[in-house]
C-alpha cells in the first residue's frame, strides 16, 4: 500500500497551524501558518520543500484563511489525501482518546465550547470548513484533554460539593495533552529511557501555557483545569487568581460575567501585566530597553511557572528530567534561566552556554553538570495528531 497523507489542522484563537504529514516521513510535506487572524495584518505563510511563499489576507477569519489554504493542500498531496486530523481543545469527560468525526461528535465538541470559549469554536470552524471541502474523507478529532484522563481523582477533583462534579462535570480536565505526550515520549528517547518507566515535569509555554507531571507515559497532574484559564500566566490569560475576584469586581465595579470573562481571557496575562504585548519576543526586547511593565511581566511569568513545576513535583516518585517546549519554552533562554533559578530546592541548575544554544528548533540537554536533566524538546503536535488519525483509518 502507498504511504498515506494526513492533513493536520490546528486552529487557535488567532492562528491556524497546518501540516501535510506523510506517514513515512518525519518532516511535513507542506506546512504553514495563518496568523494574526481577524486583524489587518492577517497573513498566510507556507513552505513546501525549500520553497516558501506567503499571502496577505487582510481581516481574514479562520474560514477565509482555510478557503485560501485548502486548494494548496490538494495540490501538494497530489490528490492522495487520506484523512484529516483536527486538534480539538476540549473533549470534556466524554473523549478519552481520539475519535472519528460524525454528527454526534460535532455536537459534543460544540457543547464543550462553554468550557473553552477561546478554542472550541475555532476548532469547529476548521472542522466545518474541511468537511465542506472534503466531504468524503475520514476526519478525526484529537483532543487536548484526552491525555489527562489518567489523572487520579485527588488531582482532578475541586474542593466543591460532589453534585457539581457528578451532575455538571465540574472537575479539572487539563489541556495541551498532545504536546505533553509527544515531548515526554521524545524526551525518553533522547535520554535512552523506556517511556513506560520514566518520570517528567513538562512546561509547555506557547500563547497558552501549562505544566504536567508524566509518570510512565501517563499524565498524573497538570496545571490547567476545567478550562484553559487555570494555572500559569499566559499570553492574554491571567491563570490562577483568587476565586473571589469575580464577586469582588461585580460588587466594586458593577462588572457582569462577560466583562469579567473578557478581562481574564483576553486582557490579562503577559499583556495585562506589561501593558504592552502578549508576545514574549516583544517583551524581551522591551525589557532590554528598560520597560518596567515588560520586566515585571517576565518576572511574574517565570516565578509562577517555577511555583507550578514545584507543585507538580509532588506527583512524581522521582525526576528523570524537566522539559521545556512551546514557542517560549523552545526559544526563550531568558525564561528558562529565570525559571530554573527559582527551583534550587529541586537541585535544578542550567548550563548557560547549552541554554543559549537550544533555540529555534535545536533540542538538547541544558543542565549544568551533575544536576538533574533539563531538556529543550521542540513539540510536534501535528505529527502526533497525524499518527493518532492514521491509527483510526481503515487499513
Ligand atoms: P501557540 O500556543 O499559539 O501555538 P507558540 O507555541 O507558537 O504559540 O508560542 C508563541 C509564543 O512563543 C509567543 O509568546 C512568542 O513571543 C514566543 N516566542 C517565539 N519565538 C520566540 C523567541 N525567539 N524568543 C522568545 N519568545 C518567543
Amino acid at each position: 500500500m502507498a504511504s498515506r497523507n494526513i492533513l493536520v489542522i490546528n486552529c487557535g484563537s488567532s492562528s491556524i497551524k497546518f501540516a501535510l504529514i506523510n506517514e513515512d516521513h518525519g518532516a511535513a510535506t507542506l506546512q504553514g501558518l495563518a496568523e494574526r487572524l481577524g486583524s489587518p495584518e492577517a497573513e498566510l505563510r507556507w513552505q513546501q520543500g525549500d520553497a516558501k511563499d506567503s499571502l496577505m489576507i487582510p481581516d481574514a477569519d479562520h474560514r477565509a484563511a482555510l478557503a485560501q489554504l485548502l486548494p494548496r493542500v490538494q495540490q501538494a498531496a497530489g490528490g492522495a489525501l487520506h484523512g484529516i486530523g483536527h486538534r480539538v481543545v476540549h473533549g470534556g469527560e466524554q473523549f478519552t482518546s481520539a475519535c472519528r468525526i460524525d454528527a454526534a461528535v460535532l455536537e459534543a465538541i460544540g457543547s464543550a465550547a462553554v468550557l473553552a470559549p477561546l478554542h472550541n469554536p475555532a476548532n469547529l470552524q476548521g472542522i466545518e470548513a474541511a468537511l465542506a471541502v472534503f466531504p468524503d474523507l475520514p476526519q478525526v478529532a484529537v483532543f487536548d484533554t484526552a491525555f489527562h484522563q489518567s489523572l487520579p481523582e485527588h488531582a482532578f477533583r475541586y474542593a466543591l460539593p460532589e453534585s457539581l462534579y457528578r451532575e455538571q462535570g465540574i472537575r479539572r480536565y487539563g489541556f495541551h495533552g498532545t504536546s505533553h505526550r509527544y515531548v515526554s515520549q521524545r524526551a525518553a528517547e533522547m535520554a535512552g529511557l523506556a517511556y513506560d518507566d520514566s518520570c517528567w515535569l513538562v512546561a509547555h509555554l506557547g500563547n497558552g501555557c501549562s505544566t504536567c507531571a508524566v509518570i510512565n507515559g501517563q499524565s498524573r497532574d497538570t496545571s490547567m483545569g476545567l478550562t484553559p484559564l487555570e494555572g500559569l500566566v499566559m499570553g492574554t490569560r491571567s491563570g490562577d487568581v483568587d476565586p473571589n475576584l469575580h464577586g469582588h469586581l461585580a460588587r466594586t465595579l458593577g462588572w457582569d460575567l462577560p466583562r469579567i470573562d473578557r478581562l481574564l481571557n483576553h486582557e490579562s496575562g503577559l499583556k495585562g501585566l506589561s501593558g504592552l504585548s502578549n508576545d514574549m519576543r516583544s517583551l524581551e526586547q522591551a525589557r532590554e530597553q528598560g520597560h518596567a511593565g515588560a520586566t515585571l511581566a517576565i518576572e511574574v511569568f517565570c516565578y509562577r511557572l517555577a511555583k507550578s513545576l514545584a507543585a507538580m513535583a509532588c506527583a512524581l516518585p522521582r525526576l528523570d528530567g524537566l522539559l521545556f517546549t512551546g514557542g517560549i519554552g523552545e526559544n526563550s533562554a531568558l525564561v528558562r534561566s529565570k525559571t530554573v533559578a527559582h527551583l534550587q530546592l529541586l537541585n535544578l541548575k542550567l548550563d548557560p552556554a547549552a541554554n543559549a544554544r537550544c533555540v529555534r528548533g535545536v533540542s538538547g540537554t541544558i543542565q549544568a553538570e551533575g544536576h538533574p536533566r533539563i531538556l529543550v524538546v521542540p513539540t510536534n503536535e501535528e505529527r502526533q495528531i497525524a499518527l493518532d488519525t492514521l491509527a483510526l483509518l481503515p487499513n
